[in-house]
């Protein structure tokens, strides 16, 4: 009945024995449902909990009644200097130098905190150049952070729409855009890999398009962390927020981090908003009057930092650690072609190719391991059904489910398995319509 042959299976279970990753897997909880774990696509909405993030809290629980205050110094890793052991792992996932990445706060917070620094609009030079339908929380920072500056959103923030027959903006729409604004450009600030359709930017070209019209180049990589390749440092980004509870699986409402260049870091003329972690650590408890920035991005910290996120999103960092950036995208290159093969097939056995479509970009380079599946009607009904028959993606209104297939722990047999009950379901829904 299922157009997917036997031999998918055979290769599905083919590529899962020779996946040298596949051990990550079981260091993960696979949420079940009466005993049967689910196929689990939600990565890109909330990783799933390494499990050892028990032990990293425990550990810090125990430090704490052992130690109280004193912990602060006398803990196993000292609280003092918390965010310092997560710095490097987080600086190699994004491609940076560990001194121009701090894990402080949350994303929408440390974006109110960069665009501080690096949104100083001027009479003639005060736009934003932002993707149509950016995530709400960005949309309403930029707008929010427009108005402080005395200034219109409807007429400083410049937003980009797919063009009429495309389903993602095009880089080079972004580049026209720059070129079109670039006397009034301040700030070109763009999700990196966009939370709707998936896509990807050329975030290299972006920002080196800005930095010509004399503009800032931020991003938020909350899509993008931990799900592709980013070299922060060498494309000369100014600065990047991102959270770590999606692909970086710190735990619900974890503490995230940003990232600024070292072209800044060491500029005492910045504008920040600042707070007691944020002075140089060697005079922060001699408590000067004047603040004396740390060297470093450690600068934008605020306040000390928060242990027990911190150590849940520690046990994660390990992880990808061991793995690295660089074999987890090649296999997450892989296992999203097999998923939008195993989409394509599900959709053409049951004759709905004119219901449904793919609206990620078909090419890998501008796309992470997102695939966003739009659906023409019936949409939801779909998504409650493979709820039910446990495929957890993500319904985001008003008609795409996403699925996000994330290298760290799922398996090719897992999209097989997809593969499966998608199709029986889009034959079941469909089928009433018109056949
Ligand atoms: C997930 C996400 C957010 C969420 O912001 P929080 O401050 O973590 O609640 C904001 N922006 C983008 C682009 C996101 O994907």
């Amino acid at each position: 009945m299922i157009d997917l042959s036997q031999s998918s299976l055979a290769f599905a279970k083919e590529k899962d024995s020779s996946d040298a990753l596949s051990v990550f897997r079981n260091r993960f909880y696979i949420p079940e449902i009466k005993g049967k774990p689910v196929l689990y696509f939600c990565g890109n909405s909330l990783g799933l909990q390494p499990k050892k993030v028990k032990q990293y809290i425990e550990q810090e629980l125990n430090d704490w009644a052992v130690w109280g205050v004193e912990g602060h110094f006398h803990a196993r890793t000292p609280w003092f200097s918390y965010h310092e052991f997560l710095r490097e792992p987080m600086a190699k996932i994004v491609g940076a130098f560990p001194d121009e990445v701090v894990v402080m706060n949350t994303l929408t917070t440390n974006l109110h905190l960069m665009m501080i620094s690096f949104y100083r609009p001027e009479k003639k030079r005060y736009k934003i150049i932002c993707e149509g339908g950016a995530f709400p929380s960005d949309q309403y920072a930029l707008a929010s952070q427009v108005t402080m500056h005395g200034f219109d959103p409807a007429t400083s923030i410049v937003e980009l729409f797919p063009l009429p027959g495309n389903t993602y903006v095009e880089t080079s729409q972004v580049l026209d855009a720059i070129n079109r604004h670039k006397d009034e450009l301040a700030l070109v600030m763009i999700g990196g890999v966009n939370y709707y359709s998936g896509q990807l930017f050329d975030l290299p070209a972006i920002t080196s398009a800005a930095h010509q019209a004399g503009a800032m180049a931020g991003f938020d990589l909350a899509h993008a962390a931990g799900n592709v390749m980013l070299h922060l440092h060498d494309w000369e980004v100014d600065f990047a927020v991102w959270c770590s509870y999606k692909y970086l699986n710190g735990g619900p409402g974890g503490v995230a981090a940003a990232f600024v260049h070292r072209n800044h870091t060491g500029n005492p003329k910045l504008v920040r908003l600042a707070g007691w972690w944020g002075n140089d650590p060697a005079s922060r408890f001699t408590m000067p009057k004047e603040f004396v920035p740390a060297p470093s991005a450690d600068a934008w910290q605020l306040s000390n930092a928060p242990v027990l996120p911190m150590a849940a999103l520690r046990a994660s960092l390990d992880l990808f650690d061991e793995a690295g950036m660089e074999k987890l995208t090649e296999k997450s290159r892989e296992l999203t072609a097999y998923m939008e093969y195993v989409i394509r097939q599900a959709v053409e056995s049951s004759n709905c190719e004119k219901e449904i479509s793919i609206i990620t970009p078909r090419d890998e380079n501008q796309r992470g391991c997102q695939l966003s599946v739009q659906f023409r009607s019936e949409g939801r009904k779909v998504y409650d059904l493979l709820t039910d028959r446990l495929v957890f993606g993500d319904w985001r209104s008003p008609d795409v489910i996403r699925f996000a297939p994330v290298p760290l722990y799922n398996s090719f047999d897992d999209v097989y398995q997809c593969g499966q009950i998608l199709s029986e379901v889009l034959r079941e829904v469909f089928k009433k319509a018109d056949r």
